[in-house]
Order: C-alpha cells, then sequence, then structure tokens
C-alpha cells in the first residue's frame, strides 16, 4: 500500500501545506508517486520516447572489428618509430565488407577504405590525402604526421558485448534507436504508456463550439495539457469541461480514477472558490490543498483518488503549464519509469534588471538569444500575468528566479528552463 499524504508530509522536514516551496513540491511528489510495473515489447521504430524497462545487454561489439576511420593506406605503426619518411609498397586492397586475407610486411601496406576490417598485424591508418607518390607505385609518407594507431576504430569502441549498451530508465530518442537497430535487435522492453485523464472545472468555461457569453472563456487549458502529454508520449482520456455541481464532478473522478494512473485538473483549487471541486477532491481521495510560494501557480491539490495520483492545477492558463513542468512533468516521467526527471536548466544573461522577492521561486517567460559577443541573452515577454498565455507562445523558455534569489541586475546570470525539450 502506498504512503497517504499524512504519512508522506510526516516525513518531510518543516512541510508546511500553507506555505510550501517549490522544492517541498518536487521532494514531496518524489514520495507520492513510483513507477508504473506493467511493460510491453515493442519494434525498435515503435519505441522512440518509450522508456527502456531493462536493461539493454549488447550482444555484440560495435564495431565488430578493428577497423579504418578513412580512406587511405593500412600499415603497421611500428615503423612509425624511427622517426622519419616511409616508403612503402601496396600489396593488396581492403574494401569495406571485404576483408583482406593476406599478411603485409615491414615496407608494405594495404590500401583500405573507410570501415574496412584492419589486415592482421596493421594497426595505423594514413589517410589518402597525407600521402605522396613515390618510385615504381610506391607511397610516401611524411615524418612526424602520424603516431602508432592513428585511424584505426578500435573493435567494441563503441559498445561492447556483454555489457549494458542501455540501461533501464532511458528514455529512448533517436540516437538510442539507432543505437539499438546497431547491434541487431528489432524488439525492446519498455514500460507502458501512463494514461492520464484531464478535465478542466468551472461554470464559465466555454467548450469549443458553444456560442460565447458574458463572462464566460474558451478552455485553453485541456488544450494545453493535451499538448504537454502527447508531448510525454502519455495515453489521453480527455474528460471535457465539467460544470460546477457535485454529481457531475463527482462522475468525472470517479471515471478518470477508473481509468487513468493520473489525474489532471484545473481550475477550483484557489482559496475562496465558490465551488465543488475541492469539496469533491477531499472526499473521494486523500488529498492535500497547498500555497506553494510561487509565482505563477500559487493554490495545487496533490493526492490520491481511488489508485490515481491527483494533480488539481490551478485555472490561470500560465499557471497550468508552469506547475505542469515544474512539478507535474518531472512527476510523471517517474510514473514512467524514467531515469533523468528534471529538466536541464541553462544559464543566460538577463538583458534587464529583474524584480524579485525571496521567499518564492518566479518563473518569468523570457526569450534566449545569442548576444553580438557570442552569450546566451535572456529578455522577459513583458506582460507576465498569469492569464497571459500569449507570452508562453511568444517565450522560448521559463527564467527560473529560484526560492532565495532576490532582485536580478541586468546582465547578471539567470537559469532558464528552455520548453525545446520539456514541450
Ligand atoms: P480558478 O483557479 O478556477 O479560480 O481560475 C482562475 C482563472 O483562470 C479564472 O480567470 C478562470 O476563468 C481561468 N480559467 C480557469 N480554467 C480555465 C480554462 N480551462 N481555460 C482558460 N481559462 C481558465
Ligand atoms: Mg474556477
Amino acid at each position: 500500500m502506498s504512503a497517504t499524504i499524512a504519512e508522506i508530509a510526516a516525513q518531510l522536514q518543516g512541510y508546511d501545506p500553507q506555505a510550501l516551496s517549490a522544492e517541498g513540491v518536487g521532494a514531496f511528489l518524489a514520495k507520492l508517486v513510483a513507477p508504473v510495473a506493467e511493460t510491453e515489447t515493442v519494434g525498435v521504430l515503435d519505441a522512440l520516447d518509450r522508456v527502456l524497462a531493462a536493461d539493454l545487454v549488447s550482444p555484440l561489439s560495435v564495431p565488430p572489428h578493428d577497423n579504418s576511420a578513412m580512406d587511405g593506406y593500412a600499415f603497421d605503426g611500428a615503423q612509425l618509430a624511427g622517426g622519419s619518411a616511409l616508403e612503402l609498397e601496396v600489396v593488396g586492397t581492403a574494401l569495406a565488407g571485404q576483408a583482406w586475407r593476406g599478411t603485409a610486411a615491414a615496407g608494405q601496406c594495404v590500401k583500405i577504405m573507410t570501415g574496412a576490417i584492419m589486415p592482421a598485424g596493421l594497426d595505423t591508418v594514413v589517410p589518402q590525402e597525407f600521402t605522396k607518390a613515390g618510385a615504381d607505385g610506391r607511397i610516401v609518407i611524411p615524418a612526424g604526421l602520424l603516431a602508432a594507431g592513428d585511424n584505426r576504430r578500435l573493435k567494441g569502441e563503441d559498445l561492447m558485448q556483454g555489457q549494458p549498451a542501455l540501461r533501464a530508465g532511458e528514455r529512448l530518442a533517436p540516437a538510442a534507436l539507432g543505437l539499438i537497430a546497431s547491434l541487431g535487435i528489432a524488439e525492446v522492453e519498455v514500460q507502458r504508456r501512463l494514461r492520464v485523464a484531464y478535465f478542466s472545472t468551472g461554470d464559465e468555461i466555454l467548450s469549443l463550439g458553444e456560442a460565447p457569453r458574458e463572462g464566460a472563456v474558451y478552455d485553453s487549458n485541456r488544450y494545453t495539457v493535451h499538448g504537454l502529454l502527447r508531448r510525454l508520449g502519455c495515453e489521453v482520456i480527455d474528460l471535457g469541461v465539467i460544470r460546477d455541481q457535485p454529481a457531475l464532478l463527482e462522475a468525472a473522478f470517479t471515471d478518470a480514477a477508473a481509468r487513468a494512473d493520473a489525474i489532471i485538473t484545473s481550475g477550483g483549487v484557489s482559496v475562496g472558490e465558490a465551488d465543488f471541486t475541492k469539496a469533491m477532491m477531499k472526499k473521494l481521495g486523500d488529498v492535500a490543498f497547498w500555497k506553494i510560494a510561487m509565482r505563477p501557480g500559487r493554490p495545487m491539490a496533490v493526492g490520491r483518488i481511488g489508485r490515481s495520483v491527483l494533480f488539481g492545477l490551478p485555472g490561470n492558463p500560465v499557471a497550468v503549464m508552469v506547475t505542469f513542468l515544474a512539478f507535474v512533468r518531472p512527476a510523471l516521467l517517474r510514473m514512467m519509469g524514467a531515469r533523468a526527471t528534471e529538466t536541464v536548466l541553462l544559464k543566460a544573461h538577463s538583458a534587464e534588471a529583474l524584480r524579485k522577492k525571496p521567499g518564492r521561486t518566479e518563473y518569468q517567460r523570457g526569450t534566449v538569444t545569442r548576444a553580438a559577443d557570442g552569450s546566451l541573452q535572456v529578455r522577459t515577454t513583458g506582460n507576465q500575468g498569469s492569464g497571459v498565455l500569449s507570452s508562453m507562445v511568444q517565450a522560448n523558455g521559463l527564467i527560473v528566479l529560484h526560492h532565495a534569489q532576490g532582485n536580478v541586475a541586468a546582465g547578471e546570470e539567470v537559469d532558464v528552463m528552455m520548453f525545446d525539450g520539456a514541450i
């Protein structure tokens, strides 16, 4: 049985749901969620973005033989020891895919193509363009250009037979697919896809196709959440916009919990919300209601309904995206069984002074560009209101101003969470 909210809270030093730091949220969620157990076997082409379920042990060495890295001439590098130019007789040709089986003695060499197996006893390749023509078809290697072993790829230098080529928990990117194929492996065992159900709440939220009316806004959160989840490779279950009525909310939460590993809602978790969302979460699940020391995105509900993990995000469109990127994404990656769950931050110089109060984490929308001097520079996108979704479209990353950080001077370095790779 997984730990309850109260049990997790008791394990964390200084846990205060009314003033939780962003780091505190991460620590809590790391204890709340666990990887799903089920795996499946898929073909290598279908393994893109999936999480490897078990170490992949290499059945062969790549490359399988020592081979040439260049088009040129293979010879015994011991002859370079004298330090003078070499003149060598060409006694054969080694083609890629067609080994040369003879033996070359001192004073001899073999013409060799890139990828061809190194003939027995030869360990060095002189690239074609380094050579000069000698007498009687011989080649001349000028002094001082090469060392023994140059331009030879060693057997197993990429992957060694019997060693893990990829570790469990690897999210399979294009390079990993190529690597799997390079081992002659056609199928791999991956974690099953995570199923995530989501819905928006609020009586003022319109679905696409509904006529606009005063005081109502079209639902954008389901669309951003859908996109964010698809980028993570989750199976998505869209439960629509749920009106602020207990029976409808109960049905939506119950349906979601029956079908999904995780439930994401937006709206209805702020302080003083005159709605039934929080009450229903409390009734159906084991849920904590937090005020997070962050901007945007202060209120958030987290817990379990049935066996599903619940992420009750705030309603504001930017707050939804920021809380997703900062907290939900790493938690979902953990549930997916991925080893690396944190987004790598890069450093850029702030093009402007930024006002920031210590004691909360701020995520400002920023555009990173390369400055004239070649360094990375970041500028905020202007209006940082938590409802200004266009700022998320304009930005290419989030400037992360950490909990203890104060004002930032123009030119000072700041951390940026780039969207590329995350969304
Ligand atoms: P709430 O957290 O429910 O108080 O919502 C905060 C703000 O976000 C309100 O202005 C809502 O109208 C807006 N909002 C809530 N849900 C959505 C949604 N699904 N799409 C767009 N805006 C929303
Ligand atoms: Mg609301």
